[in-house]
């Protein structure tokens, strides 16, 4: 019998109906002799109408009290779901954050999970109890409510389930799985039986936003496996494990894109030592982060300086550039926003050769260009313009075998 934690989604806590469906999916755990443990978020949108409230009043205003104010959300779904296993014949106890307790620091609105006294929720298991959790929220030093940062939930329950050495963290959501790239631009996505934390977190932050980013470095860093499954269609869901090396990886697991990018360019630089520092040290000041570096020298002793930045801090870069750009005496500063950035990602490709070029070759038979290439030991990423996104992933995926599953 396994010790088995499973969160579920706003989507999920969505209306009194859902709530006596995920009773029942919990019972038939239960009854199957597993010990369960419920972590749950507020009903869907009751976060951002709790914050609008609060904001309405003042929206500068303490953020000891945003907390206080958002946490009540999920207070609610755990008594609810509490009632509704009770009526399925289960007995269950719901706790707050700060009745658990999950102490956290005292960073509000962004809090980190510090200690879980997971005593309770144990006695509670062996008794045959079903503990329900309120995710996203924890009690600080003073003893103030404290919250996550948005999507928090899915971080409790994988905290949980490293203090309770869980089998298994199942995040209940409303997709069923992790996708080799968006069905929506590719309708031949095909579901992931299996993936590692590491393409997890790749996929998670070019895009694919079916768990909180945090959750899965927190689960990597305590190697919980995580399941993402849907709530609503049976099926075995996503695995997201350590890689095995006793197993055959496939070479590539998904491909991600990011439409948020934009690129900027300063040409005809004069080429000597600190010059990289002396344009992006500036850009840091700003406070604005960069993702893509490309730089190459010409014969001419100038360099072009190439990169990339979050759209929303376009124009604050491009202040920035064309203000450096008189002081270096730069030939020009030319930008882009109609790109995007496509990866491919998969942990096979640090030990096969030839995937770059195999990538590069599928993309120009399709007549797209590349305007900047960056690597890791398991992502290549090519920038490409915006209108080519589509025939990109599709290329792509094709060109990578993703529609058909992987021989077993
Ligand atoms: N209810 C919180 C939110 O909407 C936490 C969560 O759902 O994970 O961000
Ligand atoms: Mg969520």
């Amino acid at each position: 019998m396994a010790l088995i934690v499973q969160k579920y989604g706003g989507t999920s806590m969505g209306s009194v109906e859902r709530i006596e469906h995920v009773a029942r999916k919990v019972a038939s755990w239960h009854g199957q002799g597993h010990q369960v443990v419920v972590v749950v978020s507020a009903m869907s949108g009751e976060t951002d109408r709790l914050l609008k409230l609060a904001k309405s009043i003042d929206p500068r205003g303490s953020q000891r009290e945003f907390d206080q104010i958002a946490a009540t959300g999920e207070q609610v779904t755990i008594g609810l779901l509490a009632l509704a296993l009770g009526k399925v014949g289960v007995s269950a106890r719901s706790y707050t954050g700060w009745q658990v307790p999950i102490r956290t620091d005292g960073s509000h609105m962004k809090a980190r999970i510090q200690e879980i006294d997971a005593e309770r929720l144990r006695s509670d298991c062996e008794a045959g109890i079903v503990p329900v959790v309120a995710g996203f929220q924890g009690i600080c030093d003073d003893n103030s409510v404290t919250t996550l940062g948005r999507g928090g939930s899915d971080t409790t329950g994988v905290a949980l389930a490293a203090a309770l050495k869980a089998d298994e963290c199942q995040i209940y959501t409303d997709v069923d799985g992790v996708y080799t790239t968006d069905p929506r631009v590719e309708p031949k996505a095909r579901r992931l039986d299996h993936i590692t934390f590491e393409e997890m977190l790749e996929l998670a932050s070019l895009g694919s936003k079916v768990l909180q980013i945090r959750s899965v470095e927190f689960a990597g860093k305590y190697k919980v496996p995580l399941r993402v499954l849907s709530t609503f269609v049976d099926g075995p869901g996503t695995l997201i494990t350590l890689e095995d090396n006793k197993m055959e990886e496939p070479l590539i697991s998904g491909i991600a894109f990011n439409r948020d990018e934009a690129q900027i360019t300063m040409s005809g630089v004069p080429d000597r030592p600190g010059i990289a520092a002396a344009i992006l040290g500036p850009v840091g000041e700003a406070n604005i982060e960069v993702d893509m570096i490309v730089q190459n020298v010409g014969g001419d002793g100038a360099t072009d300086f190439t990169f990339t930045v979050h759209r929303n801090d376009y124009e604050r870069t491009l202040e920035v550039m064309s203000r450096l750009g008189a002081e270096l005496g730069a030939k020009g500063v030319a930008s882009a926003t109609d790109i995007v950035k496509v990866s491919l990602v998969g942990v096979g490709m640090r030990s096969h050769a030839g995937i770059a070029s195999k990538m590069f070759k599928a993309l120009a038979a399709a007549g797209i260009n590349i305007r900047m290439i960056s690597t890791s030991e398991i992502k290549i990423s090519v920038v490409i313009e915006e209108m080519y996104l589509e025939l990109a992933v599709r290329t792509l995926h094709k060109a990578f075998g993703l529609e058909t599953a992987p021989a077993a």
